[in-house]
Protein backbone atom coordinates (compact mmCIF):
# COMPACT_ATOMS: atom_id res chain seq x y z
CA UNK A 1 0.00 0.00 0.00
CA UNK A 2 0.78 3.58 -0.70
CA UNK A 3 1.55 5.89 2.06
CA UNK A 4 1.12 9.49 2.11
CA UNK A 5 3.95 11.10 3.34
CA UNK A 6 1.08 13.82 4.46
CA UNK A 7 -3.17 13.81 5.18
CA UNK A 8 -4.22 15.45 1.78
CA UNK A 9 -6.61 18.16 1.12
CA UNK A 10 -8.83 17.44 -1.82
CA UNK A 11 -11.08 20.36 -3.26
CA UNK A 12 -13.51 18.51 -6.11
CA UNK A 13 -15.84 20.56 -8.15
CA UNK A 14 -18.44 19.07 -9.62
CA UNK A 15 -20.75 20.78 -12.67
CA UNK A 16 -23.92 18.98 -11.23
CA UNK A 17 -25.10 17.08 -8.08
CA UNK A 18 -23.60 13.28 -8.82
CA UNK A 19 -20.12 13.98 -10.56
CA UNK A 20 -18.09 13.60 -8.32
CA UNK A 21 -19.13 10.73 -7.25
CA UNK A 22 -19.55 8.55 -10.24
CA UNK A 23 -16.10 9.98 -11.81
CA UNK A 24 -14.27 10.24 -8.62
CA UNK A 25 -15.49 8.37 -5.85
CA UNK A 26 -13.80 5.20 -5.86
CA UNK A 27 -10.46 7.32 -5.40
CA UNK A 28 -12.06 9.84 -3.10
CA UNK A 29 -12.77 6.77 -0.85
CA UNK A 30 -9.28 5.37 -0.61
CA UNK A 31 -7.70 9.41 -0.18
CA UNK A 32 -10.36 9.20 2.76
CA UNK A 33 -8.89 5.56 4.21
CA UNK A 34 -5.36 7.32 4.36
CA UNK A 35 -6.68 10.02 6.65
CA UNK A 36 -7.14 12.64 3.71
CA UNK A 37 -9.90 15.78 3.92
CA UNK A 38 -12.53 15.61 0.73
CA UNK A 39 -14.66 18.78 0.04
CA UNK A 40 -16.73 18.20 -2.45
CA UNK A 41 -18.43 21.57 -4.57
CA UNK A 42 -21.44 20.87 -6.17
CA UNK A 43 -22.18 23.99 -8.37
CA UNK A 44 -25.22 23.01 -9.72
CA UNK A 45 -28.05 20.19 -8.50
CA UNK A 46 -27.85 18.76 -11.99
CA UNK A 47 -31.82 19.82 -11.78
CA UNK A 48 -33.06 20.70 -15.47
CA UNK A 49 -30.00 18.57 -17.16
CA UNK A 50 -29.36 15.75 -15.22
CA UNK A 51 -32.37 14.76 -14.05
CA UNK A 52 -34.23 12.27 -16.39
CA UNK A 53 -36.01 10.06 -14.25
CA UNK A 54 -37.25 12.70 -11.85
CA UNK A 55 -38.72 14.22 -14.72
CA UNK A 56 -40.31 10.96 -16.11
CA UNK A 57 -42.21 10.45 -12.63
CA UNK A 58 -42.82 14.00 -11.93
CA UNK A 59 -43.81 15.69 -15.24
CA UNK A 60 -45.59 18.57 -13.28
CA UNK A 61 -43.15 18.82 -10.70
CA UNK A 62 -41.09 22.20 -10.34
CA UNK A 63 -37.52 22.68 -10.67
CA UNK A 64 -37.33 23.93 -7.04
CA UNK A 65 -38.76 20.57 -5.99
CA UNK A 66 -36.25 18.79 -7.97
CA UNK A 67 -33.16 20.73 -6.36
CA UNK A 68 -34.50 19.76 -3.36
CA UNK A 69 -34.57 15.75 -4.14
CA UNK A 70 -31.40 16.17 -5.71
CA UNK A 71 -29.90 17.61 -2.94
CA UNK A 72 -31.33 15.04 -1.00
CA UNK A 73 -29.73 11.87 -2.78
CA UNK A 74 -26.08 14.32 -3.34
CA UNK A 75 -26.29 14.59 1.00
CA UNK A 76 -26.72 10.63 0.99
CA UNK A 77 -23.64 10.01 -1.14
CA UNK A 78 -22.00 12.12 0.39
CA UNK A 79 -22.49 10.81 4.00
CA UNK A 80 -22.34 7.21 2.93
CA UNK A 81 -18.18 8.04 1.49
CA UNK A 82 -17.87 10.67 4.44
CA UNK A 83 -16.75 13.64 2.10
CA UNK A 84 -18.41 17.05 2.99
CA UNK A 85 -19.96 18.32 0.03
CA UNK A 86 -21.32 22.12 -0.67
CA UNK A 87 -24.25 23.31 -2.82
CA UNK A 88 -23.34 26.31 -4.94
CA UNK A 89 -27.25 25.99 -6.62
CA UNK A 90 -25.91 28.14 -9.64
CA UNK A 91 -28.21 26.69 -11.77
CA UNK A 92 -27.57 24.20 -14.26
CA UNK A 93 -28.63 23.76 -18.48
CA UNK A 94 -27.06 26.73 -18.62
CA UNK A 95 -24.80 27.22 -15.91
CA UNK A 96 -22.61 30.25 -16.18
CA UNK A 97 -19.99 31.17 -14.33
CA UNK A 98 -19.67 35.22 -14.25
CA UNK A 99 -16.71 36.91 -12.19
CA UNK A 100 -18.46 36.44 -9.00
CA UNK A 101 -19.10 32.90 -9.01
CA UNK A 102 -15.52 32.68 -10.14
CA UNK A 103 -14.28 34.96 -7.13
CA UNK A 104 -16.35 32.95 -5.00
CA UNK A 105 -14.10 29.27 -6.18
CA UNK A 106 -11.15 31.43 -5.45
CA UNK A 107 -12.11 32.27 -2.06
CA UNK A 108 -13.26 28.89 -0.89
CA UNK A 109 -9.58 27.57 -2.81
CA UNK A 110 -8.06 30.25 -0.45
CA UNK A 111 -9.65 29.67 2.55
CA UNK A 112 -9.60 25.82 2.07
CA UNK A 113 -6.31 25.56 0.66
CA UNK A 114 -6.32 21.98 -1.12
CA UNK A 115 -3.61 20.01 -2.12
CA UNK A 116 -5.56 18.17 -5.17
CA UNK A 117 -8.13 19.43 -7.14
CA UNK A 118 -10.45 16.92 -9.10
CA UNK A 119 -12.59 18.55 -12.06
CA UNK A 120 -14.32 18.09 -15.10
CA UNK A 121 -11.71 17.65 -18.26
CA UNK A 122 -11.91 20.58 -20.85
CA UNK A 123 -13.71 18.48 -23.72
CA UNK A 124 -17.11 17.71 -23.29
CA UNK A 125 -18.90 19.24 -26.08
CA UNK A 126 -22.48 17.43 -25.42
CA UNK A 127 -22.19 18.86 -22.03
CA UNK A 128 -21.15 22.74 -21.89
CA UNK A 129 -21.82 23.23 -18.44
CA UNK A 130 -18.93 20.54 -17.64
CA UNK A 131 -16.63 22.74 -19.65
CA UNK A 132 -17.39 25.68 -18.00
CA UNK A 133 -16.89 24.55 -14.72
CA UNK A 134 -13.80 23.19 -16.07
CA UNK A 135 -12.85 26.54 -17.30
CA UNK A 136 -14.19 28.46 -13.72
CA UNK A 137 -11.85 25.86 -11.60
CA UNK A 138 -8.53 26.60 -13.91
CA UNK A 139 -9.40 30.04 -13.83
CA UNK A 140 -10.01 30.10 -9.77
CA UNK A 141 -6.41 28.18 -9.07
CA UNK A 142 -4.47 29.90 -11.40
CA UNK A 143 -5.89 33.00 -9.48
CA UNK A 144 -5.60 31.69 -5.88
CA UNK A 145 -1.82 30.55 -6.51
CA UNK A 146 -0.86 34.14 -7.58
CA UNK A 147 1.55 36.31 -5.76
CA UNK A 148 -0.44 39.87 -5.18
CA UNK A 149 -3.64 38.48 -7.09
CA UNK A 150 -4.93 38.71 -3.13
CA UNK A 151 -3.33 41.12 -1.24
CA UNK A 152 -5.08 40.66 1.72
CA UNK A 153 -4.70 37.08 1.67
CA UNK A 154 -1.89 35.29 1.06
CA UNK A 155 -1.33 33.37 -2.50
CA UNK A 156 -1.94 29.10 -2.35
CA UNK A 157 0.45 27.20 -4.56
CA UNK A 158 -1.25 25.88 -8.02
CA UNK A 159 -1.93 22.20 -6.43
CA UNK A 160 -2.19 18.62 -8.79
CA UNK A 161 -4.97 18.99 -10.49
CA UNK A 162 -7.02 16.12 -11.87
CA UNK A 163 -9.34 16.16 -14.80
CA UNK A 164 -12.03 13.09 -14.40
CA UNK A 165 -13.90 11.38 -17.08
CA UNK A 166 -16.07 12.94 -19.37
CA UNK A 167 -19.85 12.09 -20.32
CA UNK A 168 -19.93 8.56 -21.34
CA UNK A 169 -20.45 6.55 -23.18
CA UNK A 170 -18.57 9.22 -25.23
CA UNK A 171 -15.07 9.50 -24.05
CA UNK A 172 -13.17 8.95 -27.30
CA UNK A 173 -15.58 11.81 -29.00
CA UNK A 174 -14.99 14.04 -26.26
CA UNK A 175 -11.39 13.81 -26.73
CA UNK A 176 -10.96 12.58 -22.69
CA UNK A 177 -7.03 11.22 -22.76
CA UNK A 178 -6.03 9.69 -19.87
CA UNK A 179 -2.92 9.39 -18.32
CA UNK A 180 -3.21 8.06 -14.81
CA UNK A 181 -5.41 4.96 -13.83
CA UNK A 182 -6.15 4.71 -10.12
CA UNK A 183 -7.36 1.09 -8.82
CA UNK A 184 -10.45 1.22 -6.80
CA UNK A 185 -11.07 -2.66 -6.94
CA UNK A 186 -11.30 -3.36 -3.16
CA UNK A 187 -13.56 0.12 -2.98
CA UNK A 188 -16.11 -0.69 -5.76
CA UNK A 189 -19.11 -2.06 -3.59
CA UNK A 190 -18.90 1.07 -1.67
CA UNK A 191 -18.25 3.89 -4.63
CA UNK A 192 -21.70 1.50 -6.23
CA UNK A 193 -23.55 2.17 -3.12
CA UNK A 194 -23.08 5.83 -3.15
CA UNK A 195 -23.91 5.86 -6.92
CA UNK A 196 -27.24 4.15 -6.29
CA UNK A 197 -27.84 6.98 -3.98
CA UNK A 198 -28.82 9.22 -7.37
CA UNK A 199 -32.07 7.68 -7.78
CA UNK A 200 -32.98 10.07 -10.67
CA UNK A 201 -30.07 9.16 -12.65
CA UNK A 202 -31.33 5.15 -13.03
CA UNK A 203 -28.35 4.83 -15.95
CA UNK A 204 -24.91 5.67 -13.56
CA UNK A 205 -24.56 2.25 -11.81
CA UNK A 206 -24.44 0.39 -15.10
CA UNK A 207 -22.45 3.11 -16.85
CA UNK A 208 -20.06 3.59 -14.17
CA UNK A 209 -19.57 -0.44 -14.05
CA UNK A 210 -19.28 -0.78 -17.41
CA UNK A 211 -15.99 2.23 -17.28
CA UNK A 212 -14.54 0.83 -13.78
CA UNK A 213 -14.22 -2.54 -16.04
CA UNK A 214 -13.19 -0.49 -19.29
CA UNK A 215 -10.57 1.45 -17.50
CA UNK A 216 -9.42 -1.55 -15.38
CA UNK A 217 -8.52 -3.74 -18.16
CA UNK A 218 -6.15 -0.69 -20.02
CA UNK A 219 -4.39 -0.12 -16.39
CA UNK A 220 -3.97 -3.95 -16.52
CA UNK A 221 -2.00 -3.61 -19.96
CA UNK A 222 0.32 -0.99 -18.95
CA UNK A 223 0.75 -3.41 -15.78
CA UNK A 224 2.64 -5.92 -18.32
CA UNK A 225 2.34 -9.05 -16.24
CA UNK A 226 3.21 -7.38 -12.69
CA UNK A 227 -0.46 -6.98 -11.15
CA UNK A 228 -4.43 -7.22 -12.65
CA UNK A 229 -6.48 -4.38 -11.70
CA UNK A 230 -10.19 -5.33 -11.56
CA UNK A 231 -11.91 -1.46 -11.58
CA UNK A 232 -10.39 1.61 -12.05
CA UNK A 233 -10.80 5.08 -12.31
CA UNK A 234 -8.91 7.31 -15.02
CA UNK A 235 -7.98 10.92 -14.89
CA UNK A 236 -5.83 12.93 -17.44
CA UNK A 237 -3.30 15.17 -15.56
CA UNK A 238 -3.87 18.92 -16.12
CA UNK A 239 -0.97 20.08 -13.98
CA UNK A 240 2.67 18.04 -14.96
CA UNK A 241 4.58 16.32 -12.43
CA UNK A 242 7.85 17.64 -10.97
CA UNK A 243 10.16 15.67 -8.91
CA UNK A 244 13.52 14.28 -7.57
CA UNK A 245 13.23 11.52 -9.59
CA UNK A 246 10.70 10.88 -13.00
CA UNK A 247 7.48 9.14 -11.80
CA UNK A 248 7.14 5.28 -12.27
CA UNK A 249 4.33 2.75 -11.70
CA UNK A 250 4.39 1.31 -8.02
CA UNK A 251 3.13 -1.63 -7.03
CA UNK A 252 1.02 -2.10 -4.29
ZN1 LIG B 1 -22.72 16.51 -15.00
Amino acid sequence: MIVMSHPKKILVVSGHGADWCTRSGGTLIKYLQQGAQVLVLALTYGERGESPEYWRQNPNSTVEECKQCRRKEAQAAADMLGVQIQFLDYNDYPLVMDMSRVQNLIDIMLDYRPDIILTHSSGDPLNADHEETFKATIRAASCAGMLGAHPNTPNHFIPDIFLFESSLPHPEFNNFKMDTYVDISDVMDKKMAAVACFASQPQLPSYYTDCAARRAEQATNWMRGRKAVGQAEGFKRYTPFVGPLLPTIELW
